[in-house]
């Protein structure tokens, strides 16, 4: 028999419950690894951030023998991505994200606080999987079949309903209020915003925005022009709303 313990807000994502709730034991059929013996439990390992066995932490290509009590620990905002750990022994430099198109809100949400995110459409799984894997991003999904891809390292299953709870909880999560930089990148393409003269942009304002204000910037890829209107104001005070709940 094997006994695996999930801790946490693992607990809720596992596919099959035991009357333990948390704690499931079985017979061992097969050789596996751990990682998929726990994805099996419908736990993306993504979601794991540590995994013990006999006292000891091990890896997600460790090889599970008969008879072992295995202990899985959730990411949470006391993840340090930032440092190296045994299961993702390379740490990421920054947050930067790619995020499903069953969460897309999220995507001009963190692009308004500045993190470089990715939306791509009208890719299969296995592109999105391969972006996430390849330039390092973390997957935000609610997919968790996604999740399981063994190329994906940093992702996260989306748990809110609505948009700005799920930034709450990413916010929350990757613990990102000390990076936020609001309004540097652009809400429709993550282009880079940077400050352009009035008198540069002034043919492609309406009369009302060349009226009346003064400070603007332009995207570096789609070259759409911002500036500080009364529909900035609202997402200020929504932004403030969220943050406060962070
Ligand atoms: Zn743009």
């Amino acid at each position: 028999m094997v006994t695996i313990n999930f801790h946490g807000v693992l607990v809720d994502l596992l596919s099959r419950k035991s009357a333990d709730g948390a704690v499931v034991s079985f017979p061992l059929e097969r050789r596996t690894s751990i990682k998929d013996l726990i994805e099996s439990w419908g736990i993306p390992h993504p979601e794991v951030d540590k995994i013990v066995v006999a006292g000891q932490e091990v890896d997600f290509a460790y090889i599970v023998e008969d008879g072992i009590l295995i202990e899985v620990f959730p990411i949470s905002a006391q993840s340090d991505f930032g440092q190296p750990s045994l299961l993702r022994p390379t740490p990421l430099d920054s947050p930067r994200f790619v995020v499903d198109v069953n969460v897309a809100k999220l995507a001009a949400k963190l692009r308004q606080l500045g993190f470089d995110t990715l939306l791509p459409r009208n890719c299969d799984d296995n592109v999105l999987a391969a972006i996430a894997g390849c330039q390092r991003r973390i997957l935000l999904t609610r997919d968790c079949n996604l999740l399981k891809r063994k190329i994906v390292e940093f992702g996260h299953l989306v748990r809110a309903e609505s948009p700005n709870a799920q930034l709450a909880e990413v916010i929350k999560l990757f613990r990102l209020k000390d990076k936020i930089k609001p309004y540097s990148r652009c809400f429709q393409c993550n282009g880079l915003l940077v400050p352009v003269a009035k008198a540069d942009v002034l043919p492609y304002l309406e009369p009302l925005t060349r009226k009346y204000y003064h400070t603007f910037h332009r995207c570096l890829d789609c070259q759409k022009i911002y500036w500080s209107g009364s529909h900035r104001e609202k997402m200020d005070k929504i932004l403030r709303e969220i943050l406060a709940s962070c």
